[in-house]
């Protein structure tokens, strides 16, 4: 990919493409990816958020499809009601308002009593109600009542999931049967890529990558780069990603990251996604086989700007200049300040200028301490077991601090270090037969990337 990346930031294109990406059947792709793939329900890892969180968030997004509304422009005031010259069946759309029941939604259409009741009683066979979303359509046919003027309901039928439309519709006999029907969705990989204007993430979402690939992307390479410093103009980006298609083209999910590419100032960084077979998470790793996740976080708090650095200065209190040991990160009071990584709370209280203070015990020569806390996380105290990201304390102002931030220090047996200077001790490295799966799966990821058009060829012909 090297190749691809520099020849863009050489030429300056400003190469910013959304793909039209050939699509394959589901089973080919569940096929190809079975090596990688686990379920759209996994939990990518407490401090990288989860596929699984971002799908609700995204359907929520998607306007529900508008089966036959073309026909029905005229119902759609929701002021019409059945009329007994009417022989045809007619057809409204009803849409979810909020507070509506699909109960009240059938009223609000003219349908009331046992007939209502007896629909909904069907349709609960194949949906659940509550599962209605506000603005959702529902599509409603009526046909001439057998005794008496008016019309009955015939039928009901609406979006039930991406997966599944589920309808009711009157038998002979008169009574309401209910049927769901797959929809046809077609499972593909996207490739994008663009050079870097302004921000990353503007880049990708300018360029057609979906906001939940473009924030696990940002996650992914949060542990390496600083992306308020390292962002340079005629740096790129790449990424390959899972997507799902309805019928009509429309993108109605996406699913994981499989490979992401970043050149800063002509450095390429490569991640792709592999799941370990020995029980280890999911988890991107760099061409060398090292997880992303670095045993300490270098930022513990979201959002964070650095204002103060580790070095000499001229403290802000105290008025002389003396060595500032660690870093100060502005952000506002209550913040909650994440462990930098799993390990055994050392000390958590109040320690003299340094405030309300935790310091954890990663191994045998790494500790971190957190200072100026204006309180503690739930259950943090003095040999409380804690995980990278799980939350020790919250940002305040105690102790010898002028304003609200945190303080935070890195120490390799009891010498603090610079955290921003010095590697951060890696986090998993795959090796052995591990390591050859994964080079496997690597090479896989390649190929699957070569057979999508590359968006920096695409640009640059433009
Ligand atoms: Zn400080």
């Amino acid at each position: 990919m090297r190749h691809i990346l520099l020849a863009a930031a050489a030429i300056g294109a400003a190469a910013s493409v959304a793909l039209g990406i050939p699509t394959q059947p589901i089973i080919d792709f569940d096929n190809n990816l079975k090596a990688l793939s686990t379920s759209y329900a996994t939990p990518a890892g407490p401090d990288t958020g989860s596929a699984a969180g971002a799908v609700p968030a995204l359907e929520a997004l998607i306007p529900a499809p508008q089966p036959g509304a073309g026909d029905t422009a005229a119902a759609a005031d929701g002021s019409e009601t059945a009329t007994a010259e009417s022989t045809a069946p007619r057809e409204r759309i009803e849409k979810v308002r909020r507070g509506d029941t699909l109960m009240t939604l059938l009223a609000r259409a003219g349908v009331v009593g046992t007939e209502a009741y007896d629909a909904v009683k069907a349709l609960k066979t194949v949906f659940n109600p509550r599962n209605l979303k506000i603005g959702q359509e529902i599509k409603l046919t009526f046909a001439p009542s057998q005794d008496e003027d008016g019309q009955d309901l015939h039928s009901l039928s609406l979006q039930a999931s991406i997966e599944k439309d589920v309808s009711v519709k009157r038998a002979d006999g008169g009574d309401f049967q209910s049927a769901q029907t797959g929809r046809v969705l077609t499972q593909s990989l996207g490739r994008s890529g663009s050079l870097i204007e302004r921000s990353l993430f503007k880049a990708g979402t300018d360029a057609g990558v979906p906001i939940e690939v473009m924030f696990e992307l940002i996650r992914a390479f949060s542990y390496d780069v600083d992306f308020q410093r390292d962002i340079q103009p005629g740096d790129s980006f790449e990424v390959l990603f899972e997507q799902t298609h309805d019928a009509t083209g429309r993108l109605v999910r996406t699913g994981r990251m499989m490979y992401a590419a970043l050149s800063l100032s002509g450095n390429l960084l490569e991640l792709y996604r592999y799941e370990p077979r020995d029980g280890g998470p999911q988890d991107y790793f760099n061409p060398k086989g090292e997880s992303v996740k670095k045993a300490l976080l270098r930022t513990p708090v979201d959002g964070a700007k650095l204002t103060s650095g580790f070095g000499m200065r001229s403290h802000p209190i105290l008025g002389y200049t003396r060595m500032h040991r660690g870093l100060d990160f502005g952000v506002p009071s209550g913040t909650p300040i994440m462990a930098a990584g799993d390990g055994v709370v050392e000390l958590a209280g109040a320690n003299g200028g340094y405030g309300n203070y935790v310091r954890i015990r990663h191994g045998s020569s790494y500790t971190t301490a957190y200072a100026h806390m204006s309180r503690f996380g739930s259950g943090i105290k003095k040999g409380t077991v804690v995980r990278q990201g799980q939350i020790v304390g919250y940002v305040g102002a105690t102790g010898l601090a002028t304003g609200p931030h945190l303080h935070y220090e890195v120490l390799v047996n009891d010498h603090q270090i610079n955290p921003m200077s010095v590697k951060m001790p890696a986090g998993r490295q795959l090796a052995g037969a591990e390591l050859k799966r994964f080079n496997g799966a690597m090479g896989e990821i390649e190929r699957k990337l070569r057979a999508l058009p590359d968006p920096f060829t695409v640009a640059s012909a433009k």
